[in-house]
């Protein structure tokens, strides 16, 4: 089509509907989304936003071509948080006059940086185009915040924690319209106390003045014809809307992440990028993939739960044991992206039980089929019922009964089903190499014979006893003893089995 729409609708925070997705420019189709702040180990909440956009990454590579795509995903390397980690490790050394302070923060982002690489490497994640590191863009955001103050949407304060420039809400015509929050009602019910040197409670900071013990840039701001020197660093919001506008341009296409970054984050870097640049938009939509709790509740240290990528790939903290990053992948995406989702070992075992069965399907497939899955792939000749799920505001729930369908079919004989399912499962970023190849072969009949067992007991349900017996014969041949009984408390029949080899 030749406005570049290529049938994908894409569900739009600012204006709070699905939309058919047309790029500004379909050779350079533009995607933003919010990295991490590395101070620790990455958590399984940060992990949702990077398997989904990744999801979405392939998809776009997949309708424009793989060269037509830029997707600039950051990492956040300035924040007070990664002071504080720096201080607690490195304190001693700073004290000692061994190590200096900013030399303690990039030890700490590096470790952390390189932490997150692996995480999301064996979450079977593409690696964005660009990723820029806020501490490679600060004179950009003080460029950026002088922008500001030239347009009369920013001020220099002096508050409790010295001299801030302050970006000021009420100089913003629609400000909050992509959280949908107008600015009176905000001041209305605003609960933080109105701190003096603000001209509004939401106004917030792009550069603030550092001490000696924070990390801190020499930056002079020119205001009413004076020169105002403040050695600070930058606001968080400031980072996204300098490194977006340097690698996407002043408008772009795509901008996610999580549903907690809508507001205050997005909100402020909308602001910050419309008002800087003088633009209608910052980017045409706006992507937000819902909460995750674990098991049940809100994921946090005092409630036990915390869980981060790296104990579950590498630890046996959660559920007892070790989960592959297909898994982790899969088990993500089994939600639609915009809903919350409930991380549980229950919902890491569904997904084990599925991606067994997509390396049963590889283990059977021959080697001249694999090979044309993958030509196939290569050629971009994917089509069909999946892609029609993802194309609408990526499915990836309807998408994955397909899958699943397929997957059964393909172990039952179908090679057609197999082939689709190969080919869905690599383009969906799932390693169906070697991995895949040795996943043992006990549990994979387990997952088989537990389909044949549930089989057979929806056929006694429709009193269908000659299909019934077919499978109990069928397993008897196979050496396996079905015995039927009763579950004790819910009275519902039951069937269990044993070995008789
Ligand atoms: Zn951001």
């Amino acid at each position: 089509m030749s406005d570049g729409s290529t049938g994908l609708r894409l569900y739009n925070t600012l204006t709070r509907r699905k939309e058919d997705f047309v790029p500004l420019d379909a050779d350079n189709v533009r995607m933003y989304v919010c990295g991490p702040t590395v101070y620790d180990f990455a958590h399984i909440g940060n992990a949702r936003p990077v398997i989904v956009f990744d999801v979405l990454y392939r998809l776009l590579r997949h309708l424009y071509g793989a060269e037509h795509v830029t997707y600039a995903r950051n990492i956040t390397d300035v924040d007070d948080k990664i002071n504080a980690r720096a201080l607690r490790d490195f304190g001693s050394e700073i004290a000692a006059g061994r190590l200096s302070l900013n030399d303690a923060i990039a030890r700490v982002t590096e470790t952390t940086t390189n932490q997150f690489h692996a995480d999301v490497k064996a979450l079977g994640c593409l690696e964005p185009t660009h990723e820029p590191r806020a501490t490679g863009h600060i004179d950009g955001m003080v460029a950026m915040a002088q922008a500001l103050i030239d347009k009369g949407h920013a001020y220099v304060a002096s508050g409790p924690e010295g001299r801030e420039v302050l970006f000021n809400v009420s100089s913003m015509a629609d400000y909050g319209q992509l959280s949908n929050r107008r600015l009176e009602d905000q001041q209305a019910g605003a609960r933080i106390e109105v701190k003096d040197h603000k001209k509004n409670p939401g106004d917030f900071v792009l550069w603030k003045e550092s001490t000696a013990d924070q990390p801190g840039w020499p930056a002079r701001f020119h205001v009413a014809g004076q020169g105002v020197d403040i050695l600070g660093r930058p606001g968080w919001h400031i980072e996204c809307s300098v490194m977006s506008e340097a690698l996407l341009g002043q408008k772009f296409d795509i901008h996610g992440g999580g549903i907690d970054l809508i507001f205050p984050h997005h909100e402020n870097e909308l602001a910050q990028s419309r008002c800087a640049h003088g633009t209608e938009v910052m980017a045409n939509v706006w992507m937000h993939n819902g909460f995750l709790q674990v098991e049940g509740r809100k994921m946090s240290k005092s409630e036990g739960n915390f869980v981060t990528i790296h104990d579950l790939l590498h630890t046996e903290k959660f559920g007892g044991r070790k989960w592959p990053g297909e898994v982790l992948r899969l088990a993500m995406l089994m939600t639609h992206y915009r809903e919350p989702i409930d991380f549980s070992v229950r919902r890491l075992e569904e997904a084990e039980d599925a991606w067994l069965r997509w390396g049963e399907v590889r283990r059977k497939a021959s080697e001249d089929d694999w090979l044309a899955v993958n030509q196939t792939l290569h050629r971009g000749g994917l089509s069909g019922d999946v892609l029609a799920h993802l194309l609408e505001d990526l499915n990836f729930y309807g998408a994955f009964a397909l899958m699943q369908s397929d997957a059964k079919a393909g172990l039952a004989g179908d090679r057609d089903a197999a082939m689709r399912l190969l080919m869905h499962a690599v383009f969906l970023g799932f390693d169906l190499g070697d991995a895949a190849v040795e996943a043992s072969v006990p549990e994979i009949e387990e997952i088989l014979l537990r389909d044949m067992v549930a089989e057979r007991l929806a056929f006694i349900r429709e009193k269908n006893w000659t299909e019934a017996d077919r499978i109990r014969d069928e397993l008897l041949e196979q050496g396996i003893q079905l015995k039927d009984g009763k579950d004790p408390e819910t009275g519902e029949r039951v069937t269990t089995w044993e070995v008789r080899r």
